[in-house]
């Protein structure tokens, strides 16, 4: 049978692209090294716009590839707003374990829009056999408890809380954060202007050199600065580890980047 067209038969023209399949939209609240790795890992794909939110609280944050937005949106409202007015399809909660109010406005702008909201959360550290850790509930148990632990004290808590500890003048604090700390800090301290990853052969000199005799930390997980740990134990010094503040209910979780990977591929 011949394809050529009959005479008066329309000539079939040149293919038309279909109609335009529009990009997901994926917003990433980040603030950690995995939702920088997640937007890197969804940079090549064209298929994919990525937005990474940043809170703004480091002056110079290390920017991943891809959109980037600053600042708070404004409560739950602005929140599911800009997800409407931008049309997100899918949101990943990849702030830190420790920014309990930036996943229950995630959470809750998922209940408002309908766009499926996945956590990306690193597993919490467990102690290993020689460990000398101590839970705390929240900043404020650990600096109550401190004084009976030590009095020279490696707090790697972040500066944002470290008015909890200010009235205590019998501690020598070594601080380790980003950016300066503001507000009040305790009388006795010096501070380290660092951002990890920290090596153990980093930890171990700190340690040493500033005879450090407790450690104070929040149970961020991850191994960017879990060298510290190791470097408590080898040096025989307690730590006060503080507790992760509650998630909200009913969110899916990944654990890590690859597993935020499948649940993209898999949620429409
Ligand atoms: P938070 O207490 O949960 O959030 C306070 C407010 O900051 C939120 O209500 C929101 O303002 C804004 N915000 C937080 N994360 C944001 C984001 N990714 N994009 C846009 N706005 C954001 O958070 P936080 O403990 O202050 O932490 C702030 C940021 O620092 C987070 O992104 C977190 O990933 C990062 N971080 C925190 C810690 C920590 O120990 N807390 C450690 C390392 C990094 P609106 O209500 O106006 O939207």
């Amino acid at each position: 049978m011949s394809a050529e067209p009959r005479p008066g038969q329309a000539q079939p023209g040149p293919l038309q692209p279909g109609p335009e399949v529009p990009p997901r939209h994926v917003l990433i609240l980040g603030g950690t090294t995995e939702a920088r790795q997640l937007a890197q890992a969804l940079a090549p794909d064209p298929s994919v716009r990525v937005t990474t939110s940043l809170a703004g609280r480091v002056t110079a944050p290390v920017l991943p590839p891809g959109g980037i937005r600053i600042g708070g949106f404004g409560g739950i409202a602005g929140l599911a707003g800009w997800i409407v007015g931008h049309d997100v399809t899918h949101v990943v909660d990849a702030t830190h374990p420790f920014a309990e109010r930036m996943s229950f406005h995630a959470s809750e702008a998922e209940a408002l829009t309908g766009v499926p909201l996945l956590a990306l959360r690193r597993p919490g550290w467990s102690p290993q056999p020689g460990d000398d850790w101590t839970f705390t509930d929240s900043l404020a148990e650990a600096a109550e408890l401190l004084p009976g632990f030590g009095s020279r004290a490696f707090l790697t808590t972040g500066r944002m809380g470290l008015h909890t500890f200010a009235h205590l003048p019998d501690t020598w604090f070594l601080v380790r954060s980003v950016d300066p700390p503001t507000g009040p800090v305790p009388p006795r301290l010096e501070t380290l202007l660092a951002r990890g990853p920290f090596t153990l052969d980093d930890e171990r000199e700190l340690i040493a050199r500033h005879r450090i005799d407790v450690l104070v930390t929040k149970d961020s997980g991850g191994s960017a600065t879990a060298p510290k740990l190791t470097a408590a134990r080898e040096a025989d010094i307690p730590v006060l580890v503080v507790r992760r503040p509650p998630v909200p209910q009913g969110v899916p979780e990944a654990d890590s980047v690859p597993a935020a990977l499948r649940w993209l591929a898999e949620v429409a």
